[in-house]
């Protein structure tokens, strides 16, 4: 699976469940309004392990969406410092070549972006 999709995932996840923020009260996991999500308890697990299990649903809610955001954020942030257009000449008509600081891999203007394969400033889907 791929970045884009992952993130896609996250926020079709995000944007069909109930709002959050949830919490997380020992087995129960709570939507606002004290209105019950999920109840983790089992006799099959300590308690302790149940309750952790509501806790990270709970925290999961708003914690997904924020880091897929975060994720596509710094990723235009990395992109941004480290892809540029250079112009090879002086001359307007030479057009520019682009380039990346971070894997030093360059381009002709107007073909795609070349990059190494664990570029962090690659686009998000290599070859896309
Ligand atoms: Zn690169």
């Amino acid at each position: 699976m791929t970045t884009a999709e992952l993130i896609e995932e996250a926020r079709k996840l995000d944007a069909a469940a109930t709002p959050g923020p949830w919490a997380a009260n020992r087995n129960n996991v709570m939507a606002t309004e004290s209105r019950l999500i999920a109840y983790t308890g089992s006799e099959s697990f300590p308690y302790d392990k149940t309750r952790a299990a509501a806790a990270f649903i709970a925290r999961s809610r708003t914690l997904l969406p924020q880091l897929a955001d975060a994720y596509v954020a710094f990723h235009a942030k990395v992109r941004e410092k480290a892809v540029v257009y250079l112009r090879v000449t002086d001359d307007p008509r030479d057009g520019r070549t682009g380039h990346c600081y971070l894997c030093g891999y360059g381009w002709a203007e107007g073909d795609p972006e070349a990059h190494a394969p664990d570029c962090p400033a690659r686009p998000m889907e290599p070859g896309t």
